[in-house]
């Protein structure tokens, strides 16, 4: 399949992928839908009017939410009638004036997240900071392999790519210490993570199934979750991550559709024991995903995390975060978990490529690094596999650390 558009065969954000994101030009007010084809972003609902699709009116909106409430046969019709009017020349005169180049842009929050739950799916992840954190216990707690782990995060501050992450301040207290003391953190880090756009409203006291989750897919962004792991070290017991998470979650600001990730589908690396029946399902329907990250700090790729090697499947993250009877609502944005795997170069956090700062990283400007510094800039890029050979692209996330508010 290929488009009309002069767009180069390896593009990651080809025909293929198709990631949908709110954008303005001259008015920043004036947010609406676009689609990112190669180096341009469609207007959708312009487009939409001018080659006669009425459902598009969803499009001339501030955020994706209208859009994701209609569901996944009104996304699917949405997705195939954008293949049609991009790679079909009868279709060339209506749409290519509502092309518009990817740097007259300002991109924006593409969704308004409604609730944000962060996972712990990745067994190497967890083994590493139980090792690090609990030596003298088994570095996977005794639920781990039993229930994907979460926490809800805090939604009204997950920010869009290229958004100024402030240092945060707060209380921390080191086991040596004879009693916290208050300033910036000094153990900035990162986590690489798969973020899943959540869509379909469900009631009160209903569940979603294994073999439902997938339905209420909409779509991927890259996460990091950025994370000040001296404020966290001192807080989280017995409740959890607050504020040590809380000051800042990064996502993409385009949102890769789960339907670009068909050929991405993997098996899990294996479940054992087998989880209890309300998290087991058919291979189709509890998948993996190869999604093939580069992070990067500063100028220099510092890890190549690989989320085919995490544990939990999102429809089992999706299950369990149900199976209480709480319900969904469009918007809700839920997390992977820091993506580490089996070797140094695969793990996604500072905490574990720097061995809790004890083994710092060598940057190529010749400068070292244990947590972040400010104005340093952490980026990442993934794709994924598509359909004959293409890259399906999720789009960068990146953040520069600014100094702590006086
Ligand atoms: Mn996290």
């Amino acid at each position: 399949m290929t488009t009309w558009l002069d767009v180069p065969a390896d593009d990651p954000f080809g025909i293929a992928t198709l990631p949908y994101g709110v954008f303005s030009t001259d008015d920043p007010d004036l947010r609406r839908v676009g689609v990112r084809i190669g180096d341009q972003v469609l207007d959708a609902a312009r487009a939409a009017e001018a080659a006669g699709m009425e459902s598009g009116l969803l499009w001339e909106a501030p955020t994706l939410n209208p859009f994701l409430s209609l569901g996944p046969q009104a996304w699917e019709a949405a997705r195939a009638w954008l293949t049609k009017v991009l790679t079909d020349e009868a279709y060339r005169d209506a749409v290519e004036p509502h092309l518009v180049p990817l740097t007259d842009v300002t991109m924006h929050l593409a969704i308004e997240v409604a609730d944000y739950v962060d996972f712990y799916a990745s067994e190497h992840h967890a083994t590493n900071v139980g090792t690090l954190f609990r030596p003298d216990n088994p570095a996977l707690p005794p639920n781990w392999k039993h229930l994907p782990i979460g926490y809800h995060g805090r939604a009204g501050t997950v920010v869009v790519s290229s958004t100024d992450v402030v240092r945060p301040v707060g209380q921390r207290k080191a086991p040596t210490d004879p009693a916290p003391v208050f300033g910036p953190s000094v153990r900035l880090d990162i986590e690489a993570e798969l973020g899943y756009v959540v869509a379909g409203a469900t009631a009160l006291g209903t569940r979603v199934g294994v073999g439902q989750a997938a339905q209420h897919l909409f779509g991927v962004v890259l996460l990091n979750d950025w994370s000040a792991r001296d404020i966290q070290a001192w807080e989280y017991v017995p409740l959890g991550p607050f504020l040590g998470k809380s000051f800042a979650t990064s996502v993409s600001a385009w949102v890769t559709p789960m339907a670009a990730l068909a050929s991405a589908r993997v098996p899990l690396p294996g479940q054992d024991p087998e989880p209890l029946p309300y998290l087991r399902g058919s291979p189709d329907e509890v998948f993996g995903l190869d999604v093939r990250y580069e992070v990067r700090v500063n100028d220099t790729v510092v890890a190549t995390p690989r989320h085919a090697d995490m544990y939990w499947s999102p429809v089992q993250m999706l299950a369990h975060l149900t199976v209480n009877g709480a319900s969904l609502r469009d918007g809700d944005l839920f997390a992977s978990g820091t993506i580490s795997g089996p070797t140094p170069q695969s793990r996604g956090s500072l905490l574990e490529l720097t061995w809790n700062g004890t083994e710092p990283l060598n940057l190529d400007d010749g400068a070292t690094r244990g947590f972040l510094e400010d104005g340093d800039t952490v980026t990442m890029t993934a794709w994924a596999p598509g359909p004959d050979g293409a890259r399906i692209g999720i789009s960068e996330v990146t953040g520069t650390i600014r100094p702590a508010a006086s």
